[in-house]
């Protein structure tokens, strides 16, 4: 099933226009939600993150905030996935191409669910990466269908037989290519500030919230490359990937080589978050 603008339709139901400016210019926003136990894990950010991306980039949205939480309760009760993904985007509509707004535009929304399993072997056993150079403009907190610079990251990944990249400007590290990235230095959580370099993670403020309930100190700083290396630990963050450790990066050991303590208690409280909210 499809939320398309305010119709829940079949697949074959739907179709796409040719001029429409997500595929011009890629001019619109997105969101990723989890969903555990047929229920939205963390809906009022995601959604507050959404209106905040489309406002950055000037764009309305096809009906209210509300309208909107109802429409996506009703997809996915429609859908009935229980363990998954909620996919929603929103273009600027459908004009003839020309780069300036068009006078007359009607913005298009469209989501699905799709069912996925949680990425168990990452989380259990932690995953590798590379550093590469971070290209993406200098508005990565707007979340952006302009994605060009992650999917050649994450290629570049797949290409050198490691599972994520780390993005870094001048040997200072950013994020991943759709995560973000905490290292643990002296038993405190380091990560980039949520600046205009960074997306503002749902997933990385949960872990805050974590770690203050552990007492465990949280800096938003800068961190290097070197530093990463030197760490005691590292982990992503993120919707479908949760708390996922990092063992590897540029092919030397993070930590022993194996995930360490801090991340270990900070799944295991993720998880009690998520039975939390949605009774999984
Ligand atoms: N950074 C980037 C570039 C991403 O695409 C994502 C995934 N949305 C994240 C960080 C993590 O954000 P969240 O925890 O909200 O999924």
């Amino acid at each position: 099933m499809i939320l398309y603008n305010d119709a829940i339709l079949e697949r074959n139901e739907v179709a796409v226009s040719p001029e429409d400016r997500g595929y011009y210019f890629g001019d619109g926003v997105y969101e990723v939600f989890r969903l555990y136990n047929g229920r939205l894990f963390e809906p009022e950010a995601h959604k507050e993150r959404l209106l905040r991306s489309a406002r950055e980039i000037r764009l309305s949205l096809p009906y209210s905030a509300d309208k909107l939480t109802r429409r996506l309760d009703d997809l996915v009760q429609a859908s009935g996935v229980t363990e998954g993904t909620l996919y929603l985007q929103i273009t600027r509509g459908c004009a003839p191409r020309a780069h300036g707004f068009p006078a007359e535009c009607t913005p298009v929304l469209m989501a699905y669910c799709t069912e996925a399993a949680r990425p168990a072997a990452g989380m259990e056993r932690g995953i590798t990466a590379v550093t590469v150079p971070d290209i993406r403009w200098l508005r990565c907190d707007i979340k952006s269908l302009n994605l060009l610079p992650n999917v050649l990251a994450k290629q570049e990944a797949a290409d050198r037989g490691v599972n994520e990249v780390v993005l870094h400007r001048n040997g200072t590290v950013t994020e991943c290519s759709a995560s973000n990235l905490m290292i643990v230095r002296d038993g405190a959580i380091r990560t980039h500030p949520a600046n205009n370099l960074i997306l503002h993670g749902i997933t990385r403020k949960v872990v805050f919230r974590l770690a203050q309930e552990l007492a465990l100190p949280v800096e938003e700083e800068p961190f290097s490359i070197e530093e990463l290396l030197a760490a005691e630990e590292a982990f992503v963050t993120g919707t479908t990937v949760e708390v996922t450790p990092v063992i590897e990066v540029d092919g030397r050991r993070i930590g022993n080589g194996r995930p360490g303590p801090v991340t270990r208690l900070l799944q295991e409280r993720f998880v009690q978050e998520i039975a939390r909210q949605t009774g999984r």
